[in-house]
């Protein structure tokens, strides 16, 4: 069923149907239509995968996705233009143009922890550039992955859009097939399969994945402000968030201090019991309910450190005195446990960062400018933020994504737009001259007027 499928997609993309913009446009706006018609279906399946609140699911998920939509509406002319260039003499006469195409029939694989914009944001550019696309959702959010086929199937044809739903089992048939484009959001280990799949087909590949994002806290750092933004940015979602940060380096100096607004920001927004905030929501499955808590080490909890089984629920959760060797910090924690590093010096920073390459996204809180411009010169890392954690995702204007073992590739706006796309360069001739030394019998003559030319 899966190779009909992909065999009518590329059919129906080989017909021209996706290439005309008018085509393209007619879709997103669709696609927009369908997701405002049904956002009570969305609100009810996100809920029902891990207790997402209707808020958060417009706040995180969807209004992301409609940013998407109708940037993409707005200048999806301007991105698909051809582009003039500069002609080089050896050209001479003629002009040269940078066309953009799709690539052609997409794969989309997404994760579970921000099931609709981890789908729908690359569905979006993947459009907007003239593909056709499977969309697999992943089947750890079981509801969301069922109510994205219910409403992509009435909106699209299977022979654009398709969204098929399985385990690894059916993403391994997937890798089988000879998309022209993957891209993948999930974990290191599984992008590795999927970058393996790619080179198969010599396909283009980008990999949206996670790992360890630290967050450095000086001492001369607005401790408040980073309080209140770093609960923020861990504890949205539970801490399944890519982006979130991941563990806290502080200076010696002001680590109680910050320890102590952190615990006070943490009442402040989800009172004694988070289980009872309608912003707190639940971890994912068992098994990862399992990992969480084997990472927590109960005589390092500043606060927090209760679980509940039944309930997938682990309290916000603070640990002090962490060391490189703990369990906390040999894996990205993905949930709501935050160990906080301390330093002498912020010079140590850069060796404790090293222990894990190439992080997805780095926060600094600091009001240090040359401390600051030091981090940015020397640490790679995705992308980030100073002075707040995750509000970088949400600006357009940025292109989203990693580097090595956090990713390859970006996203979001126009770098969404260039990542379902190619450019093609082309020069037009004119035909009323063409240089003589081109062409053989070649002699002493001809070279040197060539490396007069060239040189
Ligand atoms: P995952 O890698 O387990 O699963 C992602 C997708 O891969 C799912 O659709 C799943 O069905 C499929 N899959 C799983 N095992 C497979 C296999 N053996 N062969 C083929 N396909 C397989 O990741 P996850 O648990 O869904 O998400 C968590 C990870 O994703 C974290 O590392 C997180 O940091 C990362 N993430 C990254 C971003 C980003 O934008 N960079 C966003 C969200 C999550």
């Amino acid at each position: 069923m899966i190779t009909t499928l992909f065999n009518s997609q590329v059919q129906f993309f080989n017909s021209g149907a996706t290439l005309s913009l008018a085509f393209r446009v007619q879709a997103l706006k669709k696609l927009y239509k369908a997701l405002k018609r049904n956002e009570n279906l969305l609100n009810e399946a996100i809920f029902s995968d891990f207790g997402k609140s209707a808020f958060e699911n417009y706040s995180t998920e969807l209004s992301t996705v409609y940013s998407e939509i109708n940037e993409a509406l707005y200048s999806l002319s301007f991105w698909a233009a051809k582009r003039k260039v500069k002609t080089n003499l050896a050209n001479f006469p003629g002009s040269s143009y940078i066309f953009r195409d799709p690539f052609g029939t997409a794969l989309i694989i997404g994760a579970w922890n921000y099931p609709y914009q981890l789908t729908l944001g690359p569905l979006v550019p993947a459009i907007a550039a003239g593909n056709t696309v499977f969309l697999k959702p992943s089947e750890l959010s079981p509801s969301c992955s069922a109510v994205l086929k219910k409403i992509l199937s009435e909106v699209f044809d299977e022979k654009h859009v398709v969204v098929i739903e399985g385990d690894a089992g059916v993403t391994s048939t997937l890798l089988n097939q000879p998309f022209d484009k993957f891209f993948f959001t999930g974990s290191p280990r599984v992008g590795k399969i999927v970058m393996k799949a790619a080179s198969e087909h010599l396909a283009s590949v980008t990999l949206e994945l996670g790992g360890k994002s630290p967050c450095i806290v000086t001492a001369d750092a607005n401790l408040a402000m980073a309080a209140k933004r770093i609960v923020w940015g861990k504890f949205l979602n539970a801490g399944q968030t890519c982006i979130a940060p991941d563990y806290v380096i502080v200076e010696k100096r002001v680590e109680q201090q910050l320890l102590t607004l952190i615990k006070q920001q943490i009442l402040k927004v989800f009172g004694d019991d988070a289980s009872a905030s309608e912003a707190y929501v639940r971890i994912i499955n068992q098994r990862h309910f399992d990992r969480i808590c084997g990472l927590i080490d109960s005589s390092k909890v500043f606060t927090g450190g209760k679980a509940d089984a039944q309930k997938l629920y682990i309290e916000p959760t603070v640990m002090r005195d962490v060391k490189l060797s703990d369990a906390v910090m040999q894996e990205e924690i993905f949930g709501p446990v935050l160990p906080v590093l301390s330093v002498e010096n912020r010079d140590e920073v850069f060796d404790l960062i090293r222990n894990h390459r190439n992080p997805l996204a780095l926060y600094l809180f600091t009001s240090s400018r040359k401390y600051r411009n030091q981090i940015l010169q020397r640490v790679p890392f995705g992308g980030g933020a100073v002075n707040d954690t995750v509000m970088h995702f949400v600006n357009p204007n940025l292109p989203f994504g990693g580097v090595g073992y956090s990713g390859m590739g970006s996203y979001h706006g126009k770098y969404g737009f260039d990542c379902f796309s190619r450019e093609k360069g082309v020069v037009y001739k004119a035909t009323w001259f063409e240089p003589f030394m081109k062409y053989p019998p070649y002699n002493s003559f001809k070279k040197w007027l060539l490396k007069f030319v060239v040189e």
